[in-house]
Formats: C-alpha cells, structure tokens, sequence
C-alpha cells in the first residue's frame, strides 16, 4: 500500500495531463480546424445553424440546397474563404455528383458529409387506408435516396482520398417511433437509421464513421409547414410553435433550438466522437425513453 501511496501522484499526473488535453479540446472553438464539409439542406434551420457552427470551429463549409437566395447570402455573410454555396437537388445523382467534385476541386479533400436535407412532405396526417403513394414516393426520393446519394458519392470521395471522414444524417425522433409525423416522413426516418447502420457497418473498415441524429421538434420553416398547412392554421407564429414544442417536451427548462442540434453534429463530426459510429443520437430530452400515458 505504502508503493501504491507513493506511486499516487505519479500515477494521477500520469493521467491528468491527456484528461487536462481532452477538457481543452472539447473547450476550444477550433474542433474543426483544417476541416472540408458539406451540409445538405445547409441554407435553412438546423442545417443553416451547422453552417455557421462548423464554421466558428474553424472548418470550411460548401452550402449545399436548392434555395439559391438564402444559401448565397449566407454564404457572402460568412465569407468565401469559409463557405461557398452550391446549388444541389440531393434527388438527382449527377447533382450529388458534381457536389462532391466541387468540394475536392475548391478544397482538396471532403472531410464531413452532414446530409440534413429533408422534407416532410404531405403535412396532412392520414390514416394508412388513405395512404398517398406519389407522397411516399416523393418523401423517400428526398429523405432517404438524397442520404444514400450522399454517402454514396462522399464515402468514394473519402476512401479515394485516404480520408477517415465522418458521415452524418439527419434522421429524427420518428425514425424510432410511429404516430408522431406523417407516415410517409416516419416510414423515410426509419429507413435512414437501416442506411446508417448498413453504411457504417461497411465503411467501419476505411476508418469513416456514420452517424445520424435524430432530434424531436425544433422551431424551422419544416416544422411551421406543419403548423401551417397540419394545423389548418396559415397565421401559427414561430412564438406559438415554439410554445407548442415545448409543453409536449418531456425535458422542462429548455427550448430545444437548431443550434442544439448542431451541438450534436460537431460533436460527432470531430475527434470528441472518434469511436462513435453506427449511433443514433436522439436529442429529445427523452421525449422517446418515457411514457407519461399511465399518468392521470
Ligand atoms: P428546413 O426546412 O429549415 O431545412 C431543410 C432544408 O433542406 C431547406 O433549406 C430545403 O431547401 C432543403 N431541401 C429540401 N429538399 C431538398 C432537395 N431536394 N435538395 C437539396 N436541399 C433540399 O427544415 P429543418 O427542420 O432544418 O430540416 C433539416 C432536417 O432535420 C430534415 O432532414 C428534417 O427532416 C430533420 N428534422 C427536423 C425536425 C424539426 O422539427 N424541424 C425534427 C426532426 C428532424
């Protein structure tokens, strides 16, 4: 015991200066540095709060959407050394295509493919009788093919280069529950999470990890779609959503907000989640780990 006693300090020192290292990286604001991503769906919501996240870690970011105003002048506000948008359908495979090429021809290398774009499609929630199937089909087309597209052209892109890259999807809380979204958009996030799992089981090999995360309602222009036109009522303020969201929250004393959302994604896009892969990250303050229904 006396040896153990004298060894203490050697031993603590021993492991306080990797602990001290780790604390000071997930501290600093540069946990991007030297990093190229692209973010899908990057001109609007959680995409647009992951822009400027990666950004202020110190990566340079293509702005991937297919709303040309609001991705261009975030990009000009952010500066063109760090972020360039480019136009991209993520249905179209030529379009992804190209994306990726663009990325390698400004910056040399694709580091972090965040593919967050999405739709939720019909936002009138049917019974399965009356289920729309160009709807299925066109909500498939972008929430599910848009991905595959995604990690299809990044992950070449990666295994060519030699990259370790990260592959990240936005996914959702219905990607692990029905009865919260139209079925269309649950039947797409559940669908991602078998992507997720399928790419990182097979790109575990090159060193890429693939993530998805899977927020509950968060306050965007997809989400007040559904206020809109679900609720049937076209003046629903952001203030109101945000008030609805948050009284259905399981979590209290916190409005969940795209930028938590982001938090999520720079944690799994830099080293803090270098042995992170094959997960889905719920950010819903256990929303989907509870049962209230038993309660009076
Ligand atoms: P948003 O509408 O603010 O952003 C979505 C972006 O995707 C838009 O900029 C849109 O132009 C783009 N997009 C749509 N179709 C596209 C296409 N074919 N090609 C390229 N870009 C396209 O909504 P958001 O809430 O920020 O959504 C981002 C992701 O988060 C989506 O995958 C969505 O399903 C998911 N999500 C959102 C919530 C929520 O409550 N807001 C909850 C869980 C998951």
């Amino acid at each position: 015991p006396d040896a153990l006693h004298r060894l203490t300090p050697v031993i603590l020192s021993g492991f306080c200066v990797p602990l001290r290292r780790s604390c000071d990286m997930a501290n600093s604001s540069n946990r991007l540095e030297g990093k190229v991503a692209i973010i899908t769906g990057g001109a609007s919501g959680i995409g647009e709060a992951s822009v400027r996240l990666f950004v202020d870690n110190g990566a340079r970011v293509i702005i991937a959407d297919v709303q040309v105003e609001k991705g261009t002048s975030l990009a000009s506000e952010l500066g063109k050394h760090v972020a360039i948008f480019k136009h991209c359908d993520v249905t179209l495979e030529t379009d992804v295509e190209a994306l990726v090429a663009f990325a390698i021809e400004q910056w040399g290398k694709l580091d972090i493919m965040f593919n967050n774009a999405g739709i939720l499609g019909k936002t009138v929630v049917e019974d399965v009788q009356g289920l729309n199937m160009q709807d299925l089909r066109r909500v498939l087309e972008v929430n599910v093919h848009g991905m595959a597209l995604g990690m299809k052209y990044a992950s070449r892109a990666m295994v060519d280069k030699g990259t370790k890259g990260v592959i990240l999807c936005t996914a959702s809380v219905a990607s692990v529950l029905g009865g919260l979204a139209p079925i269309p958009y649950t039947v797409s996030k559940h669908a991602i999470l078998g992507l997720v799992r399928a790419a990182s089981s097979d790109l575990g090999k090159h060193g890429i990890r693939v993530n998805c995360i899977s927020p509950s309602g968060v306050v965007t222009p997809l989400l007040m779609d559904y206020f809109h036109d679900g609720f049937g009522d076209p003046n629903y303020t952001p203030k109101q959503a945000q008030n609805f969201v948050d009284t259905h929250a399981n979590l209290t004393g916190h409005s969940l907000s795209p930028m938590d959302i982001a938090r999520a994604a720079l944690y799994l896009a830099s080293e803090d989640g270098a042995f992170v892969s094959g997960l889905n990250l719920i950010i819903d303050g256990g929303f989907s780990a509870s049962n209230h229904s038993l309660n009076s």
